[in-house]
């Protein structure tokens, strides 16, 4: 599929991400018939964010499609650290359960330490591949759980069947849960990773010297269609709400999309990869064969 008056092709995130989760499907099917456990995802949720609660929706429905059990607990945003903590503690010695998601952000106005919650999760059932044992074994190259929204996009990639080794990655963006791991995937490819942040200095000339380019930063069309390489694959992780309603990416789509050999679009993307490999990583933790 090719984008409108463009060369680039599109990344179909939507697509593929559909065809991973009818796999899973047939493999969790397949693993209980074979009198296998059924596989089980536990959503916390704390506090009123309406948009966490559009994402954990999301990502039950999916569990419910695929056949992963989905045990839900909305937490009011008062309950403080403590009892969450107790939450997890139950959940980790839960059987039925394989994977655990804690949505973030965490509600502002109690004291939760993020770092403190995501480390209560036993290493194992870290669906999202956040707890800091999990970070640091993709630091070392070591099998972990790996975080949903980087994996979808190295799943993005592999779609081009580009030759990864020795070309230039950049990354725009550092946080922990996107950019960070990202890179240290892309470094496990034996790219050579470039990673920009607010302190760059001059973020055109780096994304100019780009074969790939991973956008996570949450600025609306930040990175410019004409910075973009003849040639590059551009991952655009960014969601942004404009003004007028419209959903963007943090690139240029249609200007980067006369220059780029490939692109995902924003929305339909990165973002139905993320989910789908959320339930790829619960789906492995219950141990069925993929
Ligand atoms: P964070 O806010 O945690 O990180 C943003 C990063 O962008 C920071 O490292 C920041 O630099 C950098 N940055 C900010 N402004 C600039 C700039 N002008 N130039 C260069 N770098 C800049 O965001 P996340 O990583 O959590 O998310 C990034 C985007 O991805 C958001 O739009 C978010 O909604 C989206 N997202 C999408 C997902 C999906 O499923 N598709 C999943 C997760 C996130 P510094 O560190 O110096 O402050």
């Amino acid at each position: 599929m090719t984008t409108p008056s463009s060369t680039a092709r599109l990344l179909d995130g939507k697509a593929l991400s559909a065809q991973i989760l009818d796999q899973l499907q047939s493999a969790v099917a397949k693993h209980q018939q074979q009198g296998g456990a059924q596989p089980g995802l536990a959503t916390v949720l704390v506090g009123d964010d309406p948009a966490s609660h559009i994402y954990v929706r999301h990502k039950r429905r999916a569990c419910e499609n695929v056949g992963i059990q989905s045990f839900h607990y909305p937490l009011e945003a008062y309950v403080g650290q403590s009892q969450l903590l107790e939450l997890i503690q139950q959940l980790n010695e839960d059987e039925r359960v394989h994977g655990i998601l804690v949505q973030l952000p965490l509600p502002r106005d109690v004291d939760y330490v993020e770092q403190d919650v995501l480390a209560a999760i036993a290493p194992h059932k870290d669906a999202d591949g956040f707890h800091p044992a999990n970070q640091g074994a993709l630091l070392q190259g070591q099998k972990a759980p790996i975080p949903c929204t980087p994996k979808g996009v190295m799943r993005l990639l592999a779609e081009t069947k580009m030759e990864l080794s020795g070309a230039h990655a950049v990354v725009v963006g550092r946080s922990n849960i996107v950019g960070k791991p990202v890179a240290m995937l892309l470094l496990e490819q034996n790219m050579t990773v470039t990673l920009c942040h607010s302190r760059t200095r001059d973020l055109a000339a780096e994304v100019r010297r780009a074969d790939v380019v991973v956008a996570a930063v949450g600025v609306p069309e930040l990175i410019e269609g004409d910075w973009i390489k003849p040639g590059a694959v551009v991952l655009d992780v960014g969601i942004n709400r404009k003004a007028d309603g419209k959903l963007v990416g943090d690139v240029e789509f249609y200007a980067a999309a006369e220059h780029a050999a490939w692109i995902t679009p924003v929305p339909g993307g990165v973002g139905p990869m993320t989910i789908a490999m959320l339930l790829e990583n619960t789906v492995e933790a219950a141990g069925v064969p993929l």
